[in-house]
């Protein structure tokens, strides 16, 4: 496996491989790799000759007082866990080679940035959408990997690159989950045994919603309802509950065939979040 940490030099060896006519197959990430994020390779290496994966806690997404000095880091730990679900070249630029001085450009996207997490971290999507242009321009893949686990995130991502007319495809790969349930994260290390405990009702909640949602449930308020009675109190602070339209991410009034529940809390200091796609007619 290779480490590239310039942006020369990784347009250099993609200006390679395209040349060689292979595929490339690229997944973003910040580190501190998962299972979550090793299904994300193991889902491209089905799609692409070469995997290219990016560790890069981006300075740009992060806002004023959040996680971004304490956000989990471990290169060589990343490394033997890339490699082993097979990723050939891990592009791990630093924030001077991202952000030189004098670096001035946002890329932004309007409506579905400014719900969900957008409304709650302000400039947060704009950090992602910007980081995410770059890379794509540095890496030139052909497909790009997103996990559901940051669906607004993906849906933000699709957005750019269909509205900038990008030439690669974006795939969204399903949450990995811990046997209990709670999705898997990078900050689930930030948790005490006891707030890993609490932070089991997030996927509990959506779980008993979606339950509620076949019995045929459809009034979105009754199941933000009851999804804020099942994760609140003790140490358990609710950021928003979603019961949205997946593609516009506006909250829906009567539960229609697609219905996208999200949530986000903090436990103690640590936001959390998780999220469900329900197809309420499936197979009609
Ligand atoms: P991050 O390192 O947290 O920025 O995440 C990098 C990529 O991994 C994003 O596309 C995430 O959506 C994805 N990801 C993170 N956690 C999970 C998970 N539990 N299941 C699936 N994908 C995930």
């Amino acid at each position: 496996m290779e480490i590239i940490t310039g942006i020369t030099s990784m347009q250099n060896r993609t200006r390679e491989l395209r040349a060689a006519g292979r595929r490339i197959g690229f997944i973003p990430t910040m580190g501190y790799l998962h299972e979550g994020h090793l299904s994300l390779v193991r889902e491209a290496r089905g799609r692409a000759d070469v995997i290219i994966m990016s560790i890069f806690v981006n300075p740009a997404q992060f806002g004023p007082g959040e996680d971004f000095e304490r956000y989990p880091r471990d290169m060589e730990r990343d490394k033997i866990l890339a490699e082993a679900a097979g990723t050939d070249i891990i592009f791990a630029p630093s924030a001077e080679e991202m952000y030189p001085r004098g670096f001035l450009t946002t890329v932004s996207v309007d409506r579905i940035t400014r719900v969900m997490c957008g409304k709650s971290r302000p400039g947060h999507f704009d950090g992602v959408t910007t980081v995410c242009m770059k890379l794509f321009q540095i890496v030139r893949p052909h497909i790009a990997v997103f996990g559901r686990k940051d669906y607004q995130q993906s849906l933000v991502i699709r957005t750019m690159v269909k509205d900038l007319d990008l030439d690669l495809e974006i795939i969204t790969a399903p949450i990995v989950r811990e046997a209990d349930g709670l999705a898997m994260s990078s900050r689930n290390k930030y948790l005490s045994a006891d707030e890993r405990e609490r932070a089991l009702r997030l996927s509990a909640s959506l779980r008993e919603a979606e339950a509620a949602i076949r019995r045929g449930e459809r009034r979105g308020e009754a199941v933000v309802a009851a999804i804020r009675k099942r994760i609140e109190g003790h140490g358990v602070t609710i950021d928003y509950i979603a019961v949205s339209d997946p593609l516009t991410l506006e909250p829906v009034a009567v539960i229609g065939d697609h219905v996208l529940i999200a949530v986000a809390v903090y436990v103690g200091k640590t936001r959390l979040i998780d999220n469900l796609l329900i197809e309420t007619n499936p197979g009609e």
